[in-house]
């Protein structure tokens, strides 16, 4: 062990931090964001309000947001129906920081957080990072469903003090039934239940959000994020609804101005152009539907996914076939489930080039199970 490692908190050492390759190749499908860039009307107005910002840039930002709220309320209210106070709104760096804060004040030495495996890889880290014990919970083998009964099960097992569901759930697509959010608030009385929503633009016609389940439940917390539908990632912004409590006691974990000037103006401005910016959903969605179908028809098991990706099984071998495509070009995520890979909808061009490299594969690579 060296001396640095020595020094390391004992629960960190030999762990390997989150990792997803960051590749250059041409068609990167493999972290779920928007294969579209920021329309150039978004540009000029972001640049417009930043201009006006940067004068200001020797005073620390509005702690509060307050700006921002009151868009991520305006937005929330035309993309759900569900209308919200500003003061029930929290925002972070990514929800990724939204989620660390939740951990950070509900979570902890002592305490547990459960979720549903295969589910985001981040919930576990992010909680294990801040001391709290991680329970792997476990979803349906072969369709990666959660029933309410095991739910339930697995809950009352654990008692935990945090509960992480996501829907559509990273990396299989599907979205959850209410029924489960709501039998996880009863089987975890003293729980915070946070239902990551990062995916929900996405959602099939009809997929409920659990925005609307809010008034009804003070320790509901749903998380977004503008990182996949809004085409920001690299904007670095999420946020949450949850009840104003809540909102207050992320105030105390919070580091001071966390949020900058620019980023508070970028996705107050992105906000306000909700409508171009979310243009490219349907499409993406299009490509989604395309993927089951025609990965369906090479002989492989996609999920039916309400997100912009999608996890396909049937693989003889994994990691060969995710090498095999980054040989060709196209980087795609192996989620570590065996059998499977994640792929990201993106344009109609990168979903041929995806397929077509897949399908040029068949022959010499035992692509699927039953070839081998
Ligand atoms: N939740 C889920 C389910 C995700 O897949 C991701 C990103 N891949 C995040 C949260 C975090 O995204 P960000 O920090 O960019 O908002």
């Amino acid at each position: 062990m060296s001396e640095i490692e020595a020094l390391l908190r004992p629960e960190l050492r030999g762990r390997s931090p989150y990792g997803a390759p960051q590749l250059d190749v041409d068609v990167q499908l493999n972290t779920n964001e928007s294969s579209y860039p920021v329309p150039s009307e978004v540009v000029d107005a972001v640049m417009a309000a930043l201009e006006e910002d940067l004068v200001g840039l020797n005073r620390y930002p509005d702690r509060e947001f307050t700006d921002l709220r009151k868009a991520l309320v305006a937005y929330l209210e035309q993309q759900s129906g569900v209308s919200l106070r500003p003061e029930r709104i929290w925002a972070g760096n990514g929800s990724n920081e939204v989620l660390a804060h939740l951990v950070q004040a509900f979570g902890g030495p002592d305490r547990t957080a459960l979720g549903f495996t295969p589910a985001y890889s981040m919930h576990p880290i992010i909680s294990e990072n801040l001391g709290t014990r991680w329970v792997d919970g476990q979803r349906d083998e072969d369709s990666f469903d959660l029933s309410v009964d095991s739910a339930i099960e697995q809950t009352k097992a654990v008692d935990p003090h945090l509960v992480f569901l996501c829907s559509p759930n990273n990396p299989t697509g599907s979205a959850l039934p209410f029924e489960v959010i709501e039998a996880m608030l009863e089987a975890a009385p003293r729980a915070i239940v946070i239902v990551d929503e990062a995916y929900a633009e996405f959602a099939r016609e009809g997929t409920p959000t659990a925005l609307s389940l809010l008034e009804a439940h003070p320790r509901l917390v749903v998380t977004r994020t503008m990182s996949k539908a809004f085409t920001l990632a690299g904007g670095r912004v999420g946020y949450l609804a949850a009840d104003e409590a809540i909102v207050d006691a992320l105030r105390l974990v919070r580091l001071p101005y966390h949020l900058s000037t620019q980023t508070q103006t970028i996705a107050r401005v992105a906000l306000e152009h909700a409508g171009p910016l979310l243009e490219t959903v349907e499409a993406i969605k299009d490509q989604r539907d395309r993927l089951v179908t025609e990965l369906a028809s090479l002989g492989l098991t996609p999920v039916p996914s309400d997100a912009n990706f999608v996890l396909f099984g049937g693989l003889a071998d994994a990691p060969a076939t995710w090498q095999a495509l980054l040989d060709r070009g196209v980087l795609v995520r192996d989620v570590g489930i065996p059998h499977h890979l994640r792929v990201t909808a993106g344009t109609p061009q990168e979903t041929t080039r995806f397929l077509t490299a897949l399908s040029e594969l068949a022959p010499t690579h035992a692509l699927t199970k039953e070839n081998l």
